[in-house]
């Protein structure tokens, strides 16, 4: 019996397991990928209180290493159902605990357009700090708006001989931080009011068409496609112990309680007014220390 299993290694999870650690509570945490999250792809964070500068893998990786030291299990599978009496079943195995934090975070959006997955790492890729190494003196598009899609098609200005930024309104949502930096880029095209229709190529992506607000298509060739149009939850196995939104965020009462009891979610998983990295770790301390407090008086 654990006294908390974390379902997620992103920054509200290993938070969590930070926490729970500190407290000297037994902790399993489970991920089905790797650790970090979405923050292990964002080129350089500047936004975190204390930290000047520090790039999404290093603070992924000391997090990691933070919590690991202090003792937390943490295991590489993927949670298939949890139930209302805390019992987490893996593709591995099976497990129980006094408390679970569900902090799955979110996945890359896709674009939803006829051969995108046959082009994933064919052309089409979603994380520019993984990828954009194969796109030396290359013709790349970044497809968004958001923080992201800047900071990619910056990052990509380095490497690439022309990056076309493409996004479907005249206005970005990114910071002005980023705007300001993009204008300065001479290898980096703005394309605006403009959405992907079609990703043409045979066995790999060799051109994009897209159309403009008055119906216009233009076909674009381009080696590579950078996909940055956000992120959505990955909630629907949870479904019989929380609640969920219709876009599949899980639905928290107040701070981090679910409608199950011992049962929190915390970070990008859930209803939230600020999707950062700091409200990620704020909601993992948060979840971390009800979940102490709430089991304590429980006999098991
Ligand atoms: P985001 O802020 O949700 O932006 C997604 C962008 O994609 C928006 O511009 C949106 O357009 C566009 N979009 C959504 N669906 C689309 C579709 N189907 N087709 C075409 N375009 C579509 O996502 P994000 O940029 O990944 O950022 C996520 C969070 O992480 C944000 O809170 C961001 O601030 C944060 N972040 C921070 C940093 C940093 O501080 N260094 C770096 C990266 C991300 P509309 O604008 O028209 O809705």
């Amino acid at each position: 019996m654990y006294d908390a299993i974390i379902v997620g290694a992103g920054p509200a999870g290993l938070t969590s397991a930070l926490y729970l650690r500190r407290a000297n509570k037994k902790v399993l945490v489970l991920e089905a990928k790797s650790y970090g999250g979405q923050i292990i792809n964002a080129n350089n964070v500047e936004n975190y209180p204390g930290i000047e500068s520090i790039s999404g893998f290093d603070f992924a990786t000391n997090l990691y290493n933070q919590v690991k030291k202090l003792g937390a299990e943490i295991k590489f599978e993927t949670v298939i159902k949890v139930e209302s009496d805390r019992t987490v079943t893996t593709n591995k195995g099976k497990y129980k605990a006094k408390a679970v934090i569900i902090a799955t975070g979110a996945t890359n959006r896709k674009l939803n357009i006829e051969k995108e997955n046959d082009f994933i790492g064919k052309g089409i890729s979603y994380c520019a700090t993984c990828d954009g190494n194969f796109y030396k003196q290359k013709v790349v598009a970044v497809n968004g708006g958001g923080n992201t899609a800047l900071e990619d098609a910056i990052y990509l200005s380095n490497i690439a001989s022309k990056v076309y930024l493409i996004h479907r309104r005249d206005e970005f949502r990114a910071d002005n931080k980023y705007l300001d930096e993009i204008k300065d880029k001479n290898n980096v095209e703005l394309i605006l009011n403009s959405n992907i229709v079609s990703l043409n190529g045979k066995d790999k992506l060799e051109s994009i068409t897209i159309k403009d607000n008055n119906d216009n298509r233009k076909d674009l060739e381009i080696d590579g496609l950078f996909v940055a149009i956000g992120q959505t939850p990955n909630n629907e196995i949870f479904r019989n112990v929380v609640d969920l939104t219709d876009k599949g965020y899980i639905i928290t009462t107040d701070d981090v309680h679910t409608k199950s009891d011992y049962i929190y979610a915390a970070g990008d998983a859930r209803v939230k007014s600020l999707r950062q990295l700091t409200t990620a770790v704020s909601d993992g301390s948060i979840a971390a220390t009800l979940a102490i407090k709430e089991i304590k008086n429980k006999t098991y």
